[in-house]
C-alpha cells in the first residue's frame, strides 16, 4: 500500500512539473529529462490539457534548444535579465548545493524541488519582466551551464557585490549596470579634470 502510494505522488509530481513546463512552453526534450516522462505520456498530457475547446493554447515549440552561452553576456539588457533569473534561481533553492559529479550532461539528474524551483523563478522573473527576453528554454540552458561552471559562472558585481552571469574565461572583473555607469563617469571626470 505505501508502496503505490509513494508511486502515486511521485507520478502527481512529475505530471505537475511536466504542465508547468508545457505551460513555460518547454521543449518535449526538456519535459522529458526533467520529469522522466516518455514522449508519448507528454504528448498525450499536451493535448488532453491544451488541445481541447476553450483552453488556453499554448504554442509547442519545435527545433533545438538554445545552446550559446554567448547569447546571456550579448547586450547589457539580457545581461541584466540573465542577472536577475539567476538571482531568482538561487534565492528560490534552485541550484544543488554542489556541483553534479557527472557535470558535461544537459540536465545532469536534478530532483522535482529544483525542476519546481525553476518554475517559480520564471514565474517571477516574468512578472518583474514584462516584455522579457529570455525564454523558458534558455533558462533551462543558464541553469545548466551555471550549474555545469564550464562557460559560465556566477560571480559578484566589484562594485557592489550584486549576483551576475559571467563567462567563464572573461578577463575584466565584472560590474551590474549602475556600478558600471558610476565608473564609466567617474573616469570621465577624471580624464576631463587631468585635461582642464
Ligand atoms: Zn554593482
Amino acid at each position: 500500500m505505501r508502496i503505490s502510494d509513494d508511486r502515486y505522488s511521485r507520478d502527481r509530481l512529475r505530471l505537475d512539473l511536466a504542465l508547468r513546463f508545457i505551460h513555460h512552453e518547454a521543449r518535449t526534450r526538456t519535459i522529458r529529462a526533467w520529469t522522466g516522462l516518455t514522449d508519448d505520456r507528454i504528448r498525450k498530457l499536451y493535448k488532453s490539457y491544451f488541445d481541447r475547446p476553450g483552453a488556453t493554447a499554448v504554442p509547442r515549440p519545435r527545433g533545438r534548444s538554445p545552446q550559446q552561452a554567448s547569447f546571456f553576456t550579448r547586450t547589457p539588457r539580457v545581461r541584466q535579465e540573465a542577472a536577475l533569473l539567476a538571482s531568482l534561481c538561487s534565492l528560490l533553492g534552485a541550484f544543488p548545493p554542489r556541483r553534479p559529479p557527472r557535470a558535461g550532461l544537459a540536465h545532469p539528474g536534478f530532483g522535482f524541488a529544483q525542476g519546481l524551483a525553476l518554475c517559480q523563478a520564471y514565474e517571477a522573473y516574468r512578472t518583474l519582466v514584462p516584455a522579457a527576453r529570455i525564454s523558458f528554454e534558455h533558462m533551462i540552458y543558464l541553469f545548466s551551464a551555471l550549474t555545469r561552471g564550464d562557460e559560465l559562472r556566477l560571480v559578484a558585481c566589484a562594485g557592489c557585490g550584486a549576483l551576475l552571469v559571467s563567462e567563464r574565461m572573461a578577463l575584466r572583473e565584472a560590474r551590474c549596470l549602475s556600478c558600471a555607469s558610476l565608473l564609466a563617469d567617474r573616469e570621465a571626470g577624471v580624464g576631463a579634470s587631468a585635461g582642464d
